[in-house]
């Protein structure tokens, strides 16, 4: 029998490739995003209780109404947005799967899908599945930032979607109020749906605010706002997230998201209407969290020869090792999960053309101190 792939650009996601590299060599892994600490002690009881009140059947296809009603309660209080739980919020079995219905919801075989490189390893081969083209724009390789102009000149009249992420994977970068006026000005007048990928929304730094596509209704109108309880609380592995969209949006979502997942599991969709509902100080105190380890991290790092970026928000750290190697990314970080003990993420596989000669690897600050501790007293040996 023939077998022609649909996706042969897909391998195995640098993700897996590089944990299992860290377990095979014994290292301390700061590659793959996810804590290493636990999820809220009161998240596990509600789940139990979830389970025990016995909420284990199909939830609503849409979601469990209080989670949805949760949701739009945290933005209105977070981003002053108006979202009907009922009409415009789908839960789904993380951002993952929100981002792949998102796609293939509005985006048709023959069309454009503008991504901004670096870009998360999702999203192209979802643009690729719905037969459309990822058009690739590179954002700033020092910076991250965002050159509008390019954006600009790579929208054709078949481009259907731009996809942005704020907090970025895996720069840290965030967008600000002139981006969002910036974009705001492009899409005006087109018919270009905007992905918004929001899921280290509440890990932000500095007193800077998350401009989430939810406080400007102009793009608003026309975006799947995406967001995952992975990193919010701290349960990567619970896969639960969603996409809060206009009616019109969310009801072509729903039909993608009906016969890809119908629904997700039920328990943990009660756990986070509890927690959201009940300890709101979670997600508001999660951005200082997360600087304090971001701090610390830094302040060791800058013992080493690797240079520490600067990082607005999420949950890593870019670091460039031209001191210690003249390697590529994809080497390098082999070569140091293996002689060192320590794994990294290269940002090449971001990229579908990676800057020449960037030298910058990611390490995630998700982690207990005595692991960060351990990561850096290899570290200082480079
Ligand atoms: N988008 C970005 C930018 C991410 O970093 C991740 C996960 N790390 C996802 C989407 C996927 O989220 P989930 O695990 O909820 O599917
Ligand atoms: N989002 C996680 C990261 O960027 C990885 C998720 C995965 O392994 N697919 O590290």
């Amino acid at each position: 029998m023939h077998l022609e792939t649909k996706l042969p650009k897909v391998g195995t996601t640098i993700f897996t490739v590089m944990s299992q590299l860290a377990a095979e060599h014994g290292a301390v892994n700061l590659g793959q995003g996810f804590p290493d600490f636990p999820v809220p002690p009161r998240l596990v009881d509600e789940l139990d209780a979830a389970m025990r009140a016995g909420h284990n059947q199909y939830a609503p296809m849409t979601g469990v109404p209080a989670l949805r009603q949760a949701i739009a309660e945290k933005a209105l209080r977070c981003y002053g947005a108006q979202v009907n739980a009922d009409t415009e919020i789908t839960v789904t079995s993380g951002a993952t799967e929100a981002i792949f219905d998102a796609i293939h919801a509005v985006v048709r075989a023959g069309e454009e899908v503008i991504v901004l490189d670096p870009a998360y390893d999702c999203y192209e081969p979802a643009i690729d599945l719905a037969g459309a083209t990822a058009v690739h724009v590179a954002l700033d390789p020092q910076t991250f930032a965002v050159d509008w102009q390019k954006v600009r000149d790579a929208i054709t009249p078949r481009t259907r979607m731009l996809m942005i992420n704020s907090p970025h994977n895996p720069s840290g970068a965030m967008l600000g109020e002139d981006d969002l006026r910036e974009l705001a000005a492009i899409l005006q007048g087109t018919d270009i749906f905007l992905l918004s990928d929001e899921v280290y929304e509440h890990i932000v730094f500095d007193g800077r605010r998350h401009e989430s596509i939810l406080r400007y209704p102009e793009l608003a109108a026309r975006a799947f706002v995406i967001s995952s309880f992975g990193k919010t609380y701290h349960c990567t592995g619970w896969k639960i997230g969603y996409a809060i969209a206009p009616p019109a949006l969310s009801a072509e979502f729903r039909k993608v998201h009906q016969y890809n997942t119908f629904t997700s599991f039920s328990p943990a969709q009660y756990a986070f209407a509890a927690m959201i509902r009940d300890e709101p100080e979670h997600y508001e105190q999660l951005g200082a969290f997360y600087q304090a380890k971001r701090d610390r991290f830094r302040e060791q790092l800058l013992a080493t020869k690797l240079k520490p970026l600067p990082v607005p928000g999420g949950y890593f750290q870019l670091v460039d090792y031209s001191a210690v190697s003249d390697l590529p990314d994809t080497e390098f970080v082999k070569w140091l999960t293996i002689e060192h003990g320590v794994t990294a993420i290269p940002l090449s596989p971001f990229y579908e053309t990676p800057p020449p000669g960037q030298r910058l690897a990611r390490l995630c600050f998700a982690k207990n101190d005595a692991t960060m501790d351990a990561a850096v007293a290899r570290l200082l040996k480079l």
